[in-house]
């Protein structure tokens, strides 16, 4: 079993295993603070802790209560967006539809490559109205490495474009390859929306990917981001509680002489080691998120370019005739009398650009909502799940320079 395929699969098994051994810990947790030390040793001190300890142990009915209470908000609060998130896995993950020619049976090793070998020739766009002689942009866009050569590999295949092109080419902008064709993924055998991922454990293309993630049992993306760092944040305040109550009552006990209780520290233990990971989870998601990277664009940031096609606009006779300042693609690719033809720049970013930063404050509504309501609690989805007719998400300063540098913009 290849590397990849034996990670999948780890990957895979611990998605049913990690939920179950999660509810059990936390049912574990529930009784040690609860039954244990709440009621056992602060509400209702047995008469053997009398007899065992060297000082008298009083019942503190209002520290047992406040205890209890809190613990149990916490509990809710971390086993909502929890709920939520398990939910939304199994009933709206975000995948994309499958074409007819999709890799459904066959084993990773029998699909098709993911790059193209180093001889094959570079595609040629499909537009006839790009340039012959390209301008210094546009020959730096063609001289860049080409990023996605599937969209033409799949053309030759099958001689025509897979259908659904015009959901792309009815918005105004969207995440193309250098010859203006929206990114395909040979395996689901369809065009894949902007920040679309192929997910390798699901064998889907899911919109806005973020993870594969065992904890949930399956993948984050843009419908249960929200609740994902719902949980995580909830869960760092949850077992930070139980860690700092645990601590000040194992001390206390082994102060007044009962002893270390192995219920309470191992549940201590187990609280220590999940508040570092879901803290450092929660500063990780919160901080990709207000810059509104997803994982998985994250991972790649530093040079990533992407090229986007760009709605010129309605075209005046004589605009028509002046040449361009970058090439572009026209669609329909075949266009049939009375279509509403409509022409694209493809335009490139700069390396390490993000085109969808809103800037923090908007990136962070666009994924938590627009009231504190939505911030805290695992109602709504997230607002960009709202594909506009525009754009599938919306796109920030970055496109605006680009439209104003190829003069399809004053603004
Ligand atoms: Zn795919």
């Amino acid at each position: 079993m290849s590397t990849p395929e034996a990670q999948r699969a780890i990957n895979r098994g611990a998605s049913v295993i990690i939920p179950c051994l999660l509810v059990g810990t936390v049912g574990v947790a529930t009784y040690v603070v609860v039954v244990r030390l709440g009621v056992d040793y602060l509400l209702r001190p047995s008469s053997d802790l009398q007899l065992t300890a060297a000082y008298p142990v009083n019942p503190r009915r209002g520290t047992a209560i406040a205890i209890i209470v809190v613990y149990c908000i916490l509990l809710a609060l971390m086993t909502l967006p929890y709920l939520r998130t398990f939910q939304v896995i199994q009933t709206n993950p975000g995948y994309i539809r499958r074409g007819p020619h999709a890799q459904r049976d066959q084993p990773p090793a029998a699909q098709a490559p993911k790059s193209r070998p180093s001889s094959a020739p570079v595609p040629r766009p499909p537009s006839k109205n790009a340039l012959p002689n390209p301008t210094p942009a546009a020959a730096a866009a063609a001289t860049a490495p080409p990023p996605r050569p599937r969209p033409q590999s799949h053309l030759r295949r099958h001689r025509r474009p897979a259908p659904g092109l015009e959901r792309f080419y009815a918005k105004d902008a969207f995440v193309c390859d250098m010859s203006g064709l929206p990114i395909f993924c040979p395996k689901c055998d369809n065009w894949k929306r902007d920040r679309t991922h192929h997910c390798s454990e699901v064998g889907r293309c899911v919109r806005r990917m973020d993870h594969f993630c065992p904890w949930i049992g399956g993948i984050v993306s843009e419908t249960n981001l929200k609740f994902f760092l719902q949980f995580v944040v909830y869960a760092a305040l949850y077992t930070l509680f139980m860690l700092v109550v645990l601590a000040v009552f194992v001390a206390e006990q082994v102060r007044i002489g009962l002893g270390r209780d192995a219920w309470l520290i191992g549940i201590l233990v187990c609280s220590a080691t999940f508040f570092f990971f879901a803290a450092g989870m929660s500063g990780s998601v919160i901080q990709m998120s207000l810059r509104n990277y997803t994982t998985v664009e994250n991972l790649f940031k530093g040079n990533k370019t992407y090229f986007i096609a760009v709605y010129t606009g309605p075209q005046t006779p004589q605009a028509a005739m002046e040449r361009p300042l970058y090439p572009t693609v026209t669609y329909p690719l075949r266009p049939t009398p009375g279509a509403d033809i409509r022409q694209f720049a493809i335009l490139q970013t700069k390396p390490g650009e993000n085109p969808w930063d809103l800037g923090a404050l908007q990136n962070w509504r666009e994924l938590m909502g627009y009231s504190w309501l939505e911030w805290l609690l695992p109602i709504k989805y997230s607002p960009f799940c709202k594909h506009g007719a525009r754009y599938e998400y919306p796109f920030g300063p970055v496109l605006d320079r680009m439209r104003r540098e190829a003069g399809l913009s004053s603004r």
